[in-house]
């Protein structure tokens, strides 16, 4: 990749933007060219739908905040409620509404009650009235309640315990019903002697009507029915130029499900997509991950696409072709293993067009489908999205992050020669041997672990990639040119999990996030059991500068083997009591000096904790029969810019509620 390419867009808040280059775009074939475009606009087009499901009112908010910034941006830009404003508007975009995309706490802008009213006196009559006011007094109220009531809508995703997740959770997946109401509708609804069920939920809102639970499927023909008939057809032009018959077949299986809602036929299609391995473009689009429901039933709208990099394959499939073998080697009981590791597929790929929950946000690293019965019987497709690391990467080397947090030189020059390469060696691991390891006991189910299931999960994937990294076997098969790499990997965790992540994190504030309560649970847990030989120590450095050093890699691995038994052995045998201790214990309580330190460490570096792209703009040049005759890259979309232009290209949910 170009080594001029500009990877810093803008920061803001706590909010960097980068952007990310596609590399060789321009040299594809036309057919590959146009198949990519198609599917891009499928994964623009359910923008909307992400905003809807974080909470009722995000698309009105937005419209608001839109007219605003277009009737001041002109005569106000350099007035400082201007300023401050636009800031707040930059943040709402960033997360597709009004709660911060990572702790899903509410945003609170730092503009005046005056402030507020002064940019909305701008607004005429016939404006307002598109917002369903007659007056500014009449949207200033209501504005108050989302701006600085602390007792509106102060939460998108509740994992406290001790109160009702759903009352307190205030995204669009469930109205009027509690958490004991939800968990009792289930528990009638699913059969546990069905083999195979279905993913319940995923793809519905779940709401009170005459006293009743009703499920209102989001489907081409019930909510989010434009957005959704939108991506439909930009999939099935799609599909006239995909590379494969399998690829002709998905594509029409989810379009169906998309017309249907029914959960049978995303099942079916999700077997056919994992299947698929020729192609070299492939793409998510649908309702996939449940971190946005506290329960962990319905899915958040999301979509990628993306194409292989077939050089940066070659060494990951080397992975999938051992997956037996890692599973063999496992430190778990024996009959938590699988016995047969079915179609483990693990594959390089750069991000092509990132929507919905991926954008601006993107993962590094994808394992679909989730259920769990599928990943079983027909195993399971992993990648890691190169180019995003990479950019990443290029983002980080002038921060100076791991020099702050790093205690000794040698250990900051190991980590700029192996950094990159270990953490997409242990993002390889994770998502491709990780998540699909291990099996469940007869009758357990993938929701026994409610509210914890998601951070055990991730403490599993995390777990088995830390094991393996130190294995010889990477040395054998050519993964790692040197042992150091996985001991760069485990001073990184541990500089993360213990450190550096707390920086995301407001003062006074625990950890909610399952990553990251992941991390820390991880990290904590073998700091405590490699108290008594030293494994870890805390050391001290320059004016109380707090690091903490690994003595001992390979019993620091041994320590990551006996926790991946035991996380292990909760997900196998559903055993809700140990996975909230073990979560409760190590991953949400900060050490609330330690956070203090790290936040005015961190802070001094001046680099926002939060990183989100810009897309590039794909475009298709037509000839005089408006055929498409190629299709070109630009990469010079500003953050705001694409954000508005998404807004009113892509505006396909228009029956949101007003305030
Ligand atoms: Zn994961």
């Amino acid at each position: 990749m170009s080594t001029t390419f500009n990877y810093n867009v803008e920061q803001f808040a706590d909010l960097r933007i980068l952007r990310f280059q596609i590399p060789e775009f321009e040299s594809l074939p036309l057919k590959k060219k146009m198949y990519l475009y198609y599917l891009s606009q499928a994964a623009l087009c359910g923008r909307d739908i992400t905003w809807d499901q974080n909470g009722r009112y995000n698309l009105w908010l937005r419209r608001v905040l839109t007219l605003v910034y277009e009737t001041t941006h002109v005569t106000c830009a350099t007035r400082d409620e201007f300023i401050r404003f636009e800031v707040y508007f930059k943040r709402v975009l960033f997360s597709g509404g009004f709660h911060h995309h990572y702790s899903t706490d509410k945003l609170t802008p730092e503009l005046s009650e005056a402030d507020v009213s002064f940019l909305i006196n701008h607004l005429s009559v016939s404006q307002l009235d598109t917002l369903g006011v007659t007056n500014t007094n009449e949207l200033l109220a209501k504005l108050r309640l989302i701006f600085w009531d602390d007792t509106f809508m102060f939460k998108r995703v509740c994992q406290d315990p001790d109160k009702d997740l759903l009352l307190h959770s205030s995204n669009n997946f469930y109205r009027d019903v509690t958490q004991t109401e939800v968990e009792n509708y289930y528990q009638t609804k699913i059969d546990s002697s069905i083999e195979n069920p279905v993913s319940h939920g995923l793809n519905s809102r779940l709401q009170k009507q005459n006293n009743q639970l009703v499920e209102l499927v989001w489907s081409t023909k019930g909510i989010y029915g434009e957005a959704l008939t939108q991506i439909v057809n930009w999939l099935r032009k799609a599909s006239l130029v995909a590379e494969n018959p399998e690829q002709v077949n998905y594509i029409e299986t989810l379009c169906q499900y998309y017309e249907t809602g029914d959960l049978k036929l995303f099942d079916k299609y999700s077997i056919q997509w994992l299947q698929e391995h020729k192609g070299d473009v492939d793409f998510v689009n649908g309702f996939i991950e449940v971190y946005g429901d506290s329960l962990g039933y319905r899915a958040t709208w999301e979509s990628l696409v993306n194409i292989k990099d077939n050089a940066a394959s070659l060494k990951a499939e080397v992975i999938s072709e051992y997956a037996q073998w890692f599973e063999n080697q496992s430190p778990v009981e024996a009959r938590f293993r699988k016995t047969q590791v079915k179609g483990v597929s693990m594959k390089v790929i750069s991000a092509v067009m990132l929507g919905g929950d991926c954008y601006p946000t993107s993962p590094l690293g994808i394992n679909l489908p989730n259920s769990e019965w599928i990943r079983e019987l027909y195993g399971s497709k992993s990648v890691s999205l190169e180019n995003i690391s990479h950019a990443y990467h290029q983002a980080s080397l002038t921060a100076g992050v791991v020099e702050e947090f790093t205690y000794s030189i040698k250990d900051v020059a190991l980590h700029s020669t192996y950094g990159a390469l270990a953490d997409n060696l242990h993002t390889n691991l994770h998502e491709c041997l990780g998540h699909g390891s291990g099996r469940m006991l007869p009758g357990v189910k993938q929701d026994d672990l409610k509210a914890y299931g998601s951070v055990i999960e991730e403490a599993r994937a995390d777990l088995y990639g830390l094991y393996f990294m130190a294995d010889p076997k990477m040395l054998e098969l050519n993964l790692v040119p040197h042992m150091d790499v996985y001991k760069v990997q485990y001073n990184s965790y541990l500089r993360n999990g213990l450190m550096v992540q707390m920086a995301r994190i407001q003062k006074g504030k625990n950890i909610e996030q399952a990553h990251m309560r992941n991390r820390q649970l991880v990290c904590k847990w073998v700091l405590e059991k490699g108290h008594a030989d030293k494994v870890i120590e805390r050391k001290e450095r320059c004016e109380g500068k707090t690091f903490y050093v690994i003595n001992d890699h390979e019993k620091l691995r041994h320590l990551f083997g006996l926790l991946l038994a035991e996380v292990q052995r909760i997900k196998s045998t559903g055993d809700y009591e140990a996975a909230r201790h073990l979560v409760e214990t190590y991953g949400v309580v900060v050490d609330a000096d330690l956070h203090a330190e790290v936040l005015q460490r961190y802070g001094a570096l001046n680099v926002a904790p939060y990183s989100g792209f810009v897309n590039p703009v794909l475009t298709p040049v037509l000839d005089s029969d408006s055929n498409i005759k190629d299709v070109t890259v630009t990469y010079s979309e500003g953050y705001l810019e694409q954000m508005l232009r998404y807004g009113t290209d892509y505006g396909f949910v228009n029956d949101y509620d007003s305030m």
